[in-house]
């Protein structure tokens, strides 16, 4: 009964192992480790963008400021002019006139670099931002691509891992609900492994041997355990 029941336990210590191998597998896909490079430059390249954003609006406020200035500059310097055109003032009214607009003329010329340098960034730092928005739309892309095909690959896995239960299920029945325990709680300590085959005198689980007597010992019990790691042996 119990010999039966040993070997059934074989045949679900091999099913629990290809069970690993499948888990095993399903977290270290290459692709996940690529999704998570992908999605890490994703998240770099988002910082940069605000950044970006936050650049090209600061130059494009001050820009309309400027131009702003620049028109009421104008305005004004077109009204003075118009009367110093037109006459009629005191020698002293037209010499103050006179300076306020050379003065004003000179204002302008600094506004008018500085619209200038600023329209000499606003194009780079436009270009910038695009570059950067198409950098991440391609690795959105990318991110996308790999989660399509580790869906794909998750979901094969995971019907193989189906199978694989249903089959440890019912390799599982014939077996006393001790014994499965006990198998359970060997293969939480023992690094899954809990059953080996006993051949050739040398145990399956440690591939330790076992003298004579050791195996007159451990065979003469009606749950057989190897005398070095106490893993289940199946004769
Ligand atoms: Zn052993």
């Amino acid at each position: 009964m119990e010999i039966t029941s040993l070997a059934d336990l074989l045949d679900v210590q091999d099913l629990d192992l290809q069970i690993d191998r499948l888990l095993e597998k399903r977290q270290s896909l290459p692709e996940l480790a690529a999704y998570k490079d992908a999605h890490e430059r994703e998240q770099t390249l988002k910082a940069e963008m605000d950044v970006a954003s936050d650049e090209l609006r600061t130059l494009e406020l001050e820009f309309d400021k400027s131009e702003g200035e620049l028109q009421i500059l104008e305005s004004k310097l077109n009204q003075h002019e118009t009367r110093l055109f037109a006459g009629g003032m005191s020698g002293r009214e037209t010499e103050h006139m006179r300076l306020e607009v050379q003065s004003l003329h000179g204002q302008r010329e600094a506004l008018e670099e500085r619209v200038l340098s600023m329209l000499e960034r606003l194009d780079p730092a436009r270009e910038h931002k695009a570059e950067l928005e198409a950098r991440a739309a391609a690795v959105a892309g990318e991110k996308a691509a790999l989660e399509k095909k580790i869906k794909a690959e998750w979901k094969q896995i995971d019907a193989e891992l189906a199978r694989k239960e249903e089959r440890k299920k019912e390799a599982l029945v014939p077996v006393p609900g001790d014994l499965v325990e006990l198998y359970e709680a060997l293969r939480r300590s023992k690094e899954g492994v809990a059953i080996g085959r006993f051949e050739h005198g040398v145990c399956g689980g440690c591939h330790m041997a076992l003298s004579p007597a050791e195996q007159a010992e451990t065979f003469a019990d009606e749950i057989p355990r190897c005398v070095h790691c106490r893993r289940l042996l199946v004769a």
